[in-house]
């Protein structure tokens, strides 16, 4: 079963895509937020804040 709870992260929104269960420091020195705290996330989902997206239009391209 899987935990219905909000559950608290840490996610660097530098770039690098880090992720952390606790606050910690960016690792990724090619990050532009090196060295920079997480920003705490409650998603559930993996999207870190990201808008929810239950549709993705299909964009034709060239
Ligand atoms: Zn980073
Ligand atoms: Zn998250």
């Amino acid at each position: 079963m899987v935990d219905d709870k909000m559950v608290t992260h840490f996610v660097c929104k530098g770039g690098c895509g880090g992720v952390s269960p606790d606050a910690d420091l960016c690792q990724a020195p090619t990050c532009s937020k090196f060295n920079a705290p997480f920003d705490p996330c409650g998603c559930t989902d993996g999207l870190h804040g990201a808008p929810p997206k239950t549709e993705e239009p299909e964009e034709a391209a060239l």
